[in-house]
């Protein structure tokens, strides 16, 4: 039986421990101009140094990407809470999230109260991902396939998130959107990518916003690169 929340039968030292160094995280976030409570609150509660090796636990805090096998990488912290920001959640809103990685988006999004539902292609990530959310007491649903088809079987959805960089903005995911949805997803070439935010205003009727250039691992699929 899981609930949402954080669940102390992984102990209490995982929350503890390195909270100082979470603490300094947000600080840094807000410099960096992340204004939005919740998602500060979440950062400074999720141990993301159970995410990675242990080899790189000390490194868990810095605001860097970090690889977590399978040649991919858990998101840099101001990449998460930019992508985050974007979305505009409110309490208990419906959110995709295409690229489970290591799961700290998806333990982000539960734990300001998201109804969360995410896909993963590879199995090994996908298996870990599962098992460290449900150890934290997170009821996300996780699936293991190409998300750049997004997931039609819970569809729509009050916000998608793609944490992975695309070459086109996947048409699946906008059609997915509730009206008054966001879809938010670094689009450009494998080097870099623009952060693109599109909200679905009516039913046939969008509006698409440009933003600042990140770099994310690209997104591989039917819909991705090849
Ligand atoms: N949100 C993750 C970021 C992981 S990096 C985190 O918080 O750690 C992006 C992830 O997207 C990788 O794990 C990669 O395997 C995955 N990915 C790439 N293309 C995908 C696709 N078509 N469908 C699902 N996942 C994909």
């Amino acid at each position: 039986m899981y609930r949402t929340g954080i669940d102390l039968s992984l102990g209490k030292h995982i929350y503890k421990k390195h909270g100082r160094r979470r603490k300094e995280l947000v600080e840094k976030l807000r410099k960096k101009g992340i204004t939005d409570e919740r998602i500060l609150k979440a950062i400074a509660e999720i141990p993301r140094h159970i995410m990675v090796d242990t080899a790189l636990e000390k490194r868990a805090y810095e605001d860097t990407a970090l690889p977590i096998g399978c040649g991919q990488t858990i998101s840099q912290p101001y990449t998460v809470a930019a992508q985050t920001s974007l979305l505009e959640l409110k309490e208990g809103e419906k959110v995709l999230e295409i690229g489970t990685g290591s799961g700290y988006q998806a333990a982000i999004l539960c734990h300001m109260g998201a109804d969360v539902y995410s896909v993963e292609r590879h199995d090994t990530l996908y298996q870990k991902a599962r098992q460290m959310l449900q150890d934290l007491g997170f009821k996300a649903r996780l699936k293991l396939g190409d998300g750049t088809r997004g997931w039609s079987a819970y569809a729509p959805y009050d916000a998608i998130v793609v944490t992975a960089g695309a070459p086109v903005v996947p048409d699946d995911l906008i059609q997915q959107l509730d009206i008054g949805g966001r879809l938010v997803v670094p689009v450009g070439d494998r080097e870099t990518q623009k952060m693109v935010r599109i909200t679905r205003i009516a039913e046939e009727r969008f509006e698409e916003e440009q933003l600042r250039d990140f770099k994310f691992v690209p997104l591989i699929g039917e819909k991705g690169w090849s």
